[in-house]
């Protein structure tokens, strides 16, 4: 792939690269500080799950350019995203790489810093909503909650190299688990879960597209994850959210209400009133 990069403004301008977080989705999740910088930028390079209303924000004169690359998708390979942000930051320009929720979160956002670094470029990073922390608040669901959750943890269903996480220390943890790229495989996933000791009826929430037009969750138990998914037919972009806090969200508080909703109306799903009542 060959970019051409046109002169910078400014001859004696010295070029940079921001890391910025831009949320799950919702531009007004977006920070003030990102906002600000944003506009600052002249290149944008944008990853997939950055939202269409944040790109509104950009000057008429900004360069857009999409570098998203979803598993399983074609995709832009990391080298010459790498290489495009040291070329136009070498050219005097000001860099944003947009990623979706926060840069150092399941972001590439250390490997990218670290490169960039190492090459002499000046870089930094902007906080964004992670997806897991906007999932939470999205439902209402405490991540912890003083009686039932001490604790949370992060957690990637789908690693580099195939490793797994140690399911069977974060079972006896007792902490509530945000599992990100998580939907690929359901059912293997939920076997493996049981098999670590999680119990069939931990409450779990599967938010999909968190704080998009088109967000839609469901909640269930471990042991009706797989059928769920396949019911609901929810799928990638989705945090899933597994532990006792579950059962605190405020949107499974009432017990005539379905367990399944898109943003802008409700769907109904049968097993509702038996996921609600595992909930109760
Ligand atoms: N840096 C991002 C995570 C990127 S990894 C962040 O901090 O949020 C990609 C995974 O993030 C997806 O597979 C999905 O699990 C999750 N994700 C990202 N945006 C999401 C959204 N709007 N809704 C639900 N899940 C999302």
């Amino acid at each position: 792939m060959k970019e051409m990069i046109p002169p910078p403004p400014s001859s004696a301008r010295a070029g940079r690269v921001w890391l910025i977080g831009a949320g799950p989705g919702d531009p007004d999740l977006l920070t003030l500080k990102a906002a600000r910088v944003l506009r600052e930028c002249d290149v944008w390079l944008v990853d997939d799950l950055v939202g269409p209303g944040i790109l509104e924000l950009a000057p008429p004169d900004t360069r857009i350019i999409r570098v998203g690359k979803r598993g399983g998708c074609r995709s832009t390979p990391q080298s010459f995203i790498l290489r495009l942000m040291a070329r136009y930051a070498r050219h005097g320009r000001t860099v944003a790489r947009v990623k979706g929720g926060d840069p150092f979160i399941f972001g590439r956002g250390g490997e990218e810093m670290a490169w960039l670094r190492e090459r002499g470029i000046t870089v930094d990073s902007v906080a964004g909503i992670t997806a897991g922390l906007a999932a939470g608040s999205a439902l209402g669901l405490p991540l912890t909650h003083r009686q039932t959750a001490r604790g949370v943890t992060f957690v990637t269903a789908h690693t580099a190299d195939g490793a797994q996480p140690q399911w069977q220390a974060l079972a006896a943890s007792g902490m509530t688990i945000v599992c990100y790229m998580g939907m690929s495989h359901p059912a293997a996933l939920q076997d493996e879960l049981l098999a670590a000791g999680f119990p069939a009826s931990l409450p779990v929430a599967i938010v999909q597209r968190v704080s998009c037009p088109d967000q839609r969750h469901a909640i269930t138990t471990l042991g009706d994850f797989a059928t769920v998914v396949r019911a609901t037919a929810l799928a990638s972009p989705a945090i899933i959210v597994l532990g006792d806090a579950v059962a605190h969200a405020g949107c499974a508080a009432a017990p005539d209400q379905p367990d399944i909703q898109a943003a802008g109306g409700m769907e109904q799903f049968s097993p509702a009133a038996h996921v609600l009542g595992a909930l109760a």
